[in-house]
């Protein structure tokens, strides 16, 4: 594999080109994407091609100097010193592994720029094999991860490859694999909004966006876990299967995908969901649109005949209306772990503001019609 560095960049920009086809063998460092992106140029990855023939560069430019991170052997022994044995290692160094490695590194940086990740947060894995996954290391920003850096377990989280220790909430990944065989990636973050909500222990409510209901909606709410403990993987699996993006209560989100991309896909929805709902709640709304019982099921049909997983499958379609959105905005219900814990705000929250502002109005009125009446 080649790396092409800042320089490489900045002899790119003199080309003049706009765009930056690279593969497997070209690894990008973080300064080098700074650079270009901030040159506008689009990166294109060619998963398959060797060699793309349309290349604005030979890629072979960059392999012309030798770089430290070509050279580095792959790890023979755990880094509590126990050998790994030579079919990991094979699996682990395989092609298709290296490729993967790739998109894991490629999501990881997505993350970072979106802000997703603060400081080391966040955590990404994806099936390899039938009991092996790659997995993001500890202790590492999301933003600036490179293939050597990624690890391979079994579905117990004991390691088999790598050179770093192993992310200690992978276990909460392998709950999602263990009871849902269709997730091939999983994706771990703190982004803002969605995190807001899981923070505020609200589950984001429906019927406002056809986007987030297709591929993601319903998500789930899980309570508060220690993050990478046995109790956090008993809570998220068991509701994998019917949802592919769950709110950790007071941590954050994770979303299974039949690829990273597409797991990292439904956190990008997820987030995007959660930020419109932040700000259509600030707005003045007199007339509370929503999509009608009808649409709804037409989008359920559509998202079952894409074999996305929802719980509302069975539902009739004045069921699937039973929730009004904005009186859940208004009311902000909030989910409680025990009954012990009262949790809704006032139910009459709503009616004693309209009924302040009533009088507000009705003093305001008297006022001036007082003003406007001749004495
Ligand atoms: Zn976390």
């Amino acid at each position: 594999m080649s790396v092409f560095s800042a320089k490489d960049a900045e002899e790119f920009l003199k080309s003049g080109a706009k765009e930056l086809r690279y593969n497997r063998n070209l690894q990008i460092t973080p300064g080098a994407r700074d650079l270009l992106s901030e040159a506008g140029i689009r990166l294109i990855f060619e998963s398959d091609s060797p060699t793309p023939a349309n290349s604005p560069i030979p890629l072979s430019h960059a392999s012309n100097t030798p770089r430290p991170m070509n050279t580095k052997p792959v790890a023979t022994h755990s880094p509590d010193g126990k050998p790994y044995k030579p079919e990991h290692l094979a699996l682990f160094t395989s092609p298709e592994a290296e490729k993967l490695k790739l998109e894991i590194c490629d999501i990881g940086r997505r993350m970072w720029m979106r802000e997703y990740t603060d400081g080391n947060g966040g955590n990404i894995s994806a099936r390899i094999g039938p009991n092996e996954f790659l997995c993001t290391p500890t202790g590492v920003s999301k933003g600036f991860l490179t293939p050597d850096m990624i690890c391979m377990v079994d579905s117990n989280a004991n390691q088999l490859a790598g050179s770093l220790p192993r992310t200690s909430e992978i276990t909460t990944h392998l709950a999602i694999y263990k009871t849902t065989p269709e997730a091939k990636a999983v994706c771990h973050a703190h982004p803002v909004h969605a995190t807001a909500f899981a923070v505020a222990g609200f589950e984001p409510p429906p019927r406002l966006i056809p986007e987030w209901e297709v591929f993601v909606g319903k998500a789930a709410l899980a309570p508060y876990r220690t993050p990478g403990s046995p109790e956090m993987a008993e809570v998220i699996g068991p509701l994998a299967p019917k949802h592919q993006s769950i709110l950790m209560g007071n941590h954050g989100v994770i979303c299974w995908g039949t690829s990273v991309e597409d797991a990292y896909f439904k956190m990008e929805i997820t987030d995007a969901y959660c930020r419109t709902i932040f700000i259509a709640m600030q707005l003045p709304s007199g007339q509370h649109p929503t999509i009608p019982c009808d649409k709804m099921s037409e989008l359920l049909e559509l998202k079952k005949k894409m074999g996305l997983p929802d719980p509302r499958y069975d539902l009739k379609p004045a069921e699937l209306c039973e929730v009004d959105p904005w009186a859940l905005m208004q009311d902000r219900p909030r989910t409680c772990s025990s009954p012990a814990q009262p949790c809704h705000p006032s139910p009459n929250f709503t009616q004693a503001t309209n009924a302040e502002l009533e009088a507000l109005v009705q003093s305001l009125t008297d006022e001036i019609m007082a003003k406007l009446t001749p004495k």
